[in-house]
């Protein structure tokens, strides 16, 4: 497993700024993104405000940005990242492409997601999760429901048929998903889903419809909630909660753009992108001089 000083997660203009700000500190740095484009910039008819640069549209700023970024020695990881996880020594994260190590993180991932279904997230590891491909195996020979808010969450529920004993999905009010391309071996539920039950763990899925039984719950959104990509950060009111170095309270773990509260700018988002990267930059030495992490 390659292993990085800086991860970065998300290509945004904040995650484009930092990988940049991070390569001229001379850190080793991933962008681990989903894809390689900005969700919220390429529905922007026409950026005016952005200093510097005539109005153009908000895919060709991207372009832009993605370009500066790439030739500043960075690497790019096209993967979605379901978990990050501290090893002491490093954080790795789980991605839909393998694991990836660095010393230090920046959270870059766009406005947050909150976990919303009732009972989702005090069983996250117990039963509740948000990657079929990292921990569908787990489930081998059990009963799973896949709650669908996206629409590759069919091709996570098909993908689990091939391994599980039962797999029910259920179409979530947003987000819609084509349920035409289920394989017959899913069973497609009747209703939506109103809280995932449980004490310790999962044990069950209430649908307005009645209650279906399972040993496992597959939340599949676009985005995993923030609260739950590091265990430590806190989300206020829909943002993470950061002080002025962009650091998040999390040892080594910093958040740059629109996910860290409004206004939801590109200009801020890339000045946000160069702090965390210096902080980080920052936290990478001194763990390294000291191996103790202090942030
Ligand atoms: C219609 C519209 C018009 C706008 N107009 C303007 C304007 O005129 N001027 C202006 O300054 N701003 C404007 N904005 C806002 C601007 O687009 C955002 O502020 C900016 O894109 C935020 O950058 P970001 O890097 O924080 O997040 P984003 O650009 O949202 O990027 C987030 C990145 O994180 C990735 N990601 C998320 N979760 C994961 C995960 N779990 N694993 C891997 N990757 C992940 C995504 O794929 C994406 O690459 C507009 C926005 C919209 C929607």
């Amino acid at each position: 497993m390659a292993m990085y000083d800086v991860m970065i997660v998300g290509a945004g203009p904040a995650g484009l700024s930092a990988a940049v700000n991070c390569r001229v500190r001379n850190k080793s740095t991933v962008v681990v993104s989903r894809k390689f484009e900005s969700p919220s910039l390429s529905k922007a008819p026409l950026i005016e405000n952005y200093l510097g640069v005539d109005a153009m549209s908000g895919r060709e700023l991207y372009q832009r940005l993605l370009e500066h970024a790439r030739r500043s020695g960075a690497e790019f990881l096209e993967a979605n990242v379901t978990g990050i996880y501290d090893m002491g020594d490093s954080y790795a994260a789980l991605t839909s492409a393998g694991d990836v190590s660095a010393v230090a993180v920046i959270l870059a991932t766009g406005t947050v997601q909150s976990a919303s279904i009732p009972g989702e997230s005090d069983k996250v590891g117990m039963g509740v999760s948000y990657c079929a491909t990292c921990d569908g195996p787990l489930y081998k020979g059990k009963r799973v429901v896949v709650v669908g808010f996206s629409p590759h969450a069919v091709e996570e529920a098909n993908f689990l048929s091939e391994i599980c004993s039962e797999v029910t999905y259920v179409p979530a009010s947003r987000g819609g998903s084509d349920v035409s391309h289920l394989k017959p071996a899913v069973n497609l539920a009747k209703g939506s889903v109103k809280a995932i039950l449980g004490d310790m763990a999962v044990s069950g899925v209430e649908l307005d419809s009645g209650i279906v039984e399972t040993d496992g719950v597959f939340v599949i959104r676009e985005s995993v909630p923030a609260e739950r990509l590091v265990e430590g950060i806190t989300v206020k009111d829909g943002a993470i909660e950061v002080d002025r170095d962009m650091f998040t309270g999390v040892p080594r773990v910093f958040a740059a753009g629109d996910c860290t509260g409004r206004p939801w700018q590109v200009a801020r988002a890339v000045g946000q992108g160069q702090v965390a990267a210096l902080s980080a930059a920052r936290a990478v030495d001194k763990f390294k001089a000291s191996g103790q992490a202090d942030q």
